[in-house]
């Protein structure tokens, strides 16, 4: 795989499941950008990748940040041909107990912000004659645990917005969900810390993938990389699980 001359977005890429994407580019001798609200942590890791990473802060759920930042990628390097929506947020809740701003402030990142990049984006791959979204999905889109009402909602509309982008910007974009199950982040660390017993869980999440173990950021940029580059061309409209096997297991069978 080889990304030279090619530049990628990739919103929520100061850590994480992000930043595994943008190394993973980068090595492929990427044009990297990171869209994030972390300027601190974004631009410290820019800077260590190398010359060819860019840090731009950046709201996702924001129009106007959202179209200047494009704007921004595009005079730098003259296009975009991949652009992965990783920016989310997770909040524990039911739908009767999560407020409206609550609900508001979810579906604004998680959704709105694939959307809005997707939105202003799009019109520089087409003009350059290839694309591709990406879309950070979850296993949750399939399976959900307990207490998670907007986050679920939120990752089961990627999916559908996945596949809108792929019939109406073919041939020249194609668009692609990706749905992980348990990545050891900094989001799963802070989700640990607000149980009673962050260890048990963690453990209780590891047992839940038959690979028995959770997925670190950089298996999940090696698919994004594929998927994005020409060894994936095929790939087009669908979610793909990338979940250690999670949920397909009998309950009870040896
Ligand atoms: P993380 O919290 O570790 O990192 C997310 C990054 O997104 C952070 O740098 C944060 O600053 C940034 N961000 C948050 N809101 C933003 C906004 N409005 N605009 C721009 N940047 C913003 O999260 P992660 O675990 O790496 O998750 C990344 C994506 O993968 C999310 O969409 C998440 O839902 C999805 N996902 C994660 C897991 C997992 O187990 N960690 C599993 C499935 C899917």
């Amino acid at each position: 795989m080889s990304f030279e001359d090619k530049t990628i977005i990739i919103t929520g890429g100061a850590k994480g499941i992000g930043a595994g994407c943008a190394e993973i580019f980068y090595r492929q001798n990427g044009n990297v950008v990171v869209l994030d609200l972390d300027e601190e942590t974004g631009q410290a890791f820019c800077n260590d990748l190398g010359d060819r990473a860019r840090f731009i802060k950046c709201d996702v759920s924001r129009k106007q940040q959202v179209k200047q930042a494009i704007g921004q990628v595009v005079s730098a390097f003259g296009g975009v041909d991949v652009l992965v929506n990783n920016a989310g947020i997770l909040q524990y809740s039911k739908v009767t107990d999560t407020s409206e701003e609550d609900w508001d402030r979810i579906l604004d990142v998680n959704v709105k912000g694939a959307f809005l990049c997707a939105k202003y984006a799009i019109p520089h791959m087409v003009a350059g004659g290839s694309g591709i979204v990406v879309n950070m999905s979850s296993v949750q889109a399939f399976v959900t645990q307990t207490n998670v009402a907007p986050y679920v909602t939120s990752k089961s509309a990627l999916i559908g917005l996945t596949r809108s982008i792929a019939v109406d910007y073919a041939p020249e974009v194609r668009s692609v969900a990706i749905c992980p199950g348990g990545v050891d982040t900094p989001l799963n660390r802070a989700a640990f810390q607000q149980s009673p017993n962050p260890s048990k869980v963690r453990q209780e999440t590891i047992d839940l993938h038959l690979v028995e173990r959770m997925a670190q950021p950089g298996d999940i940029g090696e698919l994004v990389a594929f998927v994005a580059s020409d060894k994936g061309s095929f790939i087009n409209g669908q979610p793909i699980r990338i979940d250690g096997g999670m949920g397909i297991k009998i309950a009870g069978s040896k």
